[in-house]
């Protein structure tokens, strides 16, 4: 059966205004409508032919899907915050301005099967949601909302595993969405949906109990199934959340609530404690035994991934410089998954599938340049201040000689760089790992891509016959330091820049 509509993953920049939404899950129709699900606002239609000004804004809902007519097909499901309780259809014509419910014999396209996970090999991508929100309180207790005091400590957390991420001296590097970020209503459906577009390595999930007697107290958590990925994770973080509040152990469990069946990667479930328990909600209501509990997931978290439990440096910077990496040719709808972009101290991120990368800076002025393979390297200059600055960057499509490095090199053992290039010429290594100078340009077509300091510049000796010079040294003797490099080799008669490669020594 020919599909009618073509999900794709894009993480899509329109404005700063909603510089901290993600665009996930989108669907084109037969007349190049363009249907998407963002974090923020739920679906958005545009390029809708006969709609005033092209876009309708429609709100919550999910599995969006166009019908041979043009017609967007979509579902709004309801649920009691942990099972969905009701799903209905609805269907928008061309150029209406609202959706309908179906009539007698229209019946709705399928849906289209889940993209899968893509592997572009980056940072583990770790989906934070915190349970309830807008037309949904959740427990109550004491005058607390679930919803009000789950999303301070997902939001904490969110601050932990960007901290982690930039700490080098410890932890893990991470990559986080949240499901939410704000008070607003999202469907366990939507939730879902947000985690397998993205798609998330891992799904935590952060609720606080409540029942009817103010006996009842303690912690609990939950996955799916025992024996599983996701019983790993529920237990380590089970664990940590006792050792930060020692609330009573309820123990670790398994349920099929929404969240935990449908999501395609390994999830768990946290119920810190019950907020309608007078000694439960003393935790819950203090924002420091928030933040230790965000911690404790953080510590679950990395103990889940092998790595030692590891407290950040907390040092919150002003804003972050985000944006998407992109081929300049076809424009930022064109990302660029797995390119390099880097600061001048040798900070850099991996792009993701959707060419997302992202700096959390303190206020100040930042170059920045971008390499991937089979691009001419790039850079730009933005000025952080407070909050999300927006600034995407496009790099240009090249004959580039290709340059590898072992991605992932051990503190003395040896890595082996490659590069191609012309038979008996020489090839040259930038490599750069202090902080301190500018990007060198060339003047000619792209710039050095090692931003950092310390520029060095290595002979690598002549390419042979083969085409590709593979040079093994041993990696520097210290963990944390961050190398980049790119090679200068003649490629086709002339003098030619490499790809970047970007590596931290483990
Ligand atoms: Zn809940």
């Amino acid at each position: 059966m020919r599909r009618l509509a073509i999900l794709v993953l894009a993480a899509f920049v329109a404005t700063p205004a909603d510089a901290q939404t993600r665009e996930l899950l989108r669907a084109v129709g037969p007349d190049g409508a363009e249907v998407w699900w963002s974090n923020h606002g739920g679906l958005l239609v545009r390029g809708w032919p006969a709609a005033p000004g092209g876009s309708v804004v429609l709100g919550r809902g999910s599995y969006p899907r166009f019908d041979a007519l043009g017609r967007l097909w979509f579902e709004r499901a309801r649920d009691d915050g942990h099972h969905l309780t009701a799903r209905e259809l609805f269907v928008l014509e061309s150029g209406a301005a609202a959706p309908r419910s179906p009539r007698p014999g229209e019946l709705p396209p399928d849906r289209d099967p889940p993209a899968p996970p893509a592997a572009d090999g980056g940072l583990p991508r770790i989906c934070v949601d915190p349970g309830h929100g807008g037309s949904d309180p959740g427990a109550l207790g004491f005058g607390y909302e679930e919803a009000d005091l789950v999303l301070d400590i997902a939001l904490k957390l969110e601050q932990l595993l960007v901290d982690d991420t930039l700490d080098p001296a410890g932890g893990g590097a991470w990559d986080v969405l949240l499901t939410r970020t704000d008070d607003s209503t999202v469907s366990l459906q939507e939730r879902v949906d947000l985690a397998n577009a993205w798609p998330a390595d891992r799904f935590v999930s952060i609720h606080a109990n409540g029942f009817a007697s103010p006996a009842a107290n303690g912690t609990e958590t939950y996955c799916f199934q025992e024996g599983t990925t996701a019983a790993n994770l529920r237990d380590r973080v089970h664990e940590e959340m006792l050792a930060a509040w020692s609330l009573a152990d309820r123990g670790t469990k398994t349920a099929g609530f929404f969240v935990l069946v449908n999501t395609t990667m390994p999830a768990s479930l946290s119920e810190t404690g019950f907020v309608t328990s007078p000694i439960d909600v003393q935790k819950l209501s203090d924002p420091a035994e928030r933040q230790a509990m965000a911690l404790a997931h953080l510590f679950g978290i990395q103990r889940h991934f092998g790595i030692a439990p590891y407290a950040p440096a907390g040092s919150a910077p002003d804003g972050t410089l985000q944006g998407i990496l992109y081929d300049a040719a076809l424009g930022s709808g064109a990302p660029i998954a797995g390119g390099t972009v880097a600061l001048a101290d040798g900070t850099f991120a991996t792009t993701s599938a959707t060419g997302f990368f992202a700096f959390p800076l303190d206020s100040g002025t930042y170059a920045f340049a971008a390499t991937a393979p089979g691009f001419v390297a790039g850079s730009a200059q933005e000025t952080v201040t407070t909050g999300v600055i927006w600034e995407s960057l496009g790099i240009v499509a090249g004959a580039v000689p290709a340059l590898t490095v072992d991605p992932l090199p051990a503190a003395g053992a040896p890595m082996t760089l490659a590069v191609d290039g012309d038979p008996g010429t020489p090839a040259l290594a930038f490599f750069s790992s202090v902080p301190g100078l500018p990007l060198l340009d060339l003047g000619g077509p792209g710039v050095v891509w090692p931003s950092a300091t310390g520029l060095g510049f290595a002979p690598l000796g002549a390419v042979p016959g083969s085409g590709t010079l593979a040079v093994t040294f041993a990696a520097p003797t210290a963990p944390g330091l961050r190398l980049q490099l790119q090679a200068l080799v003649v490629d086709g008669g002339a003098a030619r820049l490499s790809n970047g490669a970007a590596f931290e020594v483990r």
